[in-house]
């Protein structure tokens, strides 16, 4: 089969072998996503060969449990051991050997088929069409924040970054109704926020030790530091975004300010299901422009352009 292959920071097309591992789904991909994960891979910010993507709607093809056959899915991105400390506590995404779709020891999703455990796979209503499901990844890892702190409609929230997945963090917070500033570098960006009624704010107009909660997802030092300056003493700042080596950090001071650090990362499937079949969320407006898989390659370059939002591949 034709797939996207990752290889020493290079990304090429190649035929490689269809999966076919015992107790897994086959799934025939139908559209899957680039994420800023994707790009970082490429550069080498972690290690990774093999096939690439993990944002992804597909059909099953094969599985154990025949009730599957021909239902379209999207599928959780990280297979689980079920036996270590983490699994057995609960916290599966947190599973000491787990693969990662397309991150870690597991092929991806830029390709004509992909597997997972059916335990990993989510049924897509019929009214959600393949173009908004492809965003369910993503869309779960924005609610992942809401899955970890309480958000109050009184609260004064920032969200720093308003990219791939900034979009869809300020959408979800803005259902919270809370009180939502949200720094966007481009005019895409902060049209499309506009055009959802989702206040923005420029960088200099932000108070420093005012906010209750603060969303960083640009993942820059600079992001951080914006971050750091404007949230309250006892506020919670969420770190949604990985960082390029080290981050240096005054850490007395969020110490002396009480400050919550709490990191984020893969989130909820069911609900972000739920509320883009209620239409609550339109994650369609971050397409950019779609690819087919012989052009993977475009895609990537077309995706790494600055401002652009979602690349999609189909197959
Ligand atoms: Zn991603
Ligand atoms: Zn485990």
């Amino acid at each position: 089969m034709k797939s996207l292959w990752l290889e020493n920071n290079r990304i090429d097309l190649r035929d490689v072998q269809e999966p076919r591992k015992l107790n897994e789904a086959l799934i025939k991909i139908r559209k899957a996503g680039i994420c800023s994960t994707d790009l970082e891979l490429v550069k080498g910010y972690y290690p990774y060969t093999g096939i690439l993507g993990h944002e992804f709607i597909g059909e099953v093809v094969a599985a154990d449990d025949s009730s599957w056959i021909g239902q379209r899915v999207v599928g959780e991105i990280n297979v689980v051991c079920n036996e270590c400390e983490q699994c057995l506590n609960g916290r599966l995404t947190h599973c000491e050997k787990r693969t990662v779709l397309g991150i870690v020891n597991r092929d991806g999703t830029f390709a004509e088929f992909t597997q997972l455990p059916i335990t990993n796979l989510h049924r897509v209503p019929d009214s959600v069409p393949d173009e908004m499901a492809v965003f369910t990844e993503p869309l779960a890892a924005a609610l992942e924040i809401q899955a970890q702190i309480n958000i109050k409609p009184n609260e004064r929230v920032l969200l720093i970054g308003a990219g791939r997945l900034g979009q869809l963090i300020a959408q979800t917070l803005a259902l919270t109704g809370c009180d939502l500033r949200v720094v966007a570098r481009h005019a895409q960006q902060q049209n499309l926020l506009k055009a959802r009624g989702i206040k923005i704010i420029g960088e200099e107009e932000i108070q420093p030790w005012r906010w209750d909660v603060v969303v960083e997802a640009t993942g820059s030092p600079g992001g951080f530091a914006l971050a750091r300056k404007a949230i309250r003493p006892r506020g919670t700042l969420v770190m949604k975004s990985t960082y390029k080596g080290e981050l240096s950090v005054n850490f007395s001071s969020i110490v002396v300010d009480e400050i919550n650090l709490i990191g984020s990362r893969c989130g909820p499937f069911e609900p972000a299901l739920r509320l883009m079949e209620s239409r609550q969320i339109d994650p369609t407006v971050l397409i950019a422009e779609e690819f087919n898989l012989d052009e993977a390659l475009k895609a990537f370059e077309r995706a790494a352009e600055t401002g652009v939002l979602k690349v999609l591949v189909q197959t």
